[in-house]
């Protein structure tokens, strides 16, 4: 699909590092699947794989990290 940002791109399917910020915690997730732009590098993510990574943050979080990374998994 045609990129929303730069207007220029196209999304190629790949992976990507996310990056959550809560409340001074940070929370680094590896290797999500997406759609990336070829031209600008913004990245677009399912509804399904957008809820996961809220729900991993959301457990990390509770738990009290400072800093945590982790790889990518399909739902729990
Ligand atoms: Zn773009």
């Amino acid at each position: 699909m045609k990129c929303v940002i730069c207007k220029y791109g196209e999304t190629q399917p790949g992976t990507a590092n996310i990056t959550l910020e809560r409340g001074g915690a940070m929370m680094m997730i590896r290797d999500v699947p997406g759609e990336i732009c070829d031209t600008c590098g913004e990245t677009y993510h399912s509804e399904e794989v957008t809820s996961i990574l809220l729900k991993e943050a959301e457990q990390a979080y509770r738990s009290g990290i400072d800093i945590e990374v982790r790889h990518y998994r399909k739902a729990a």
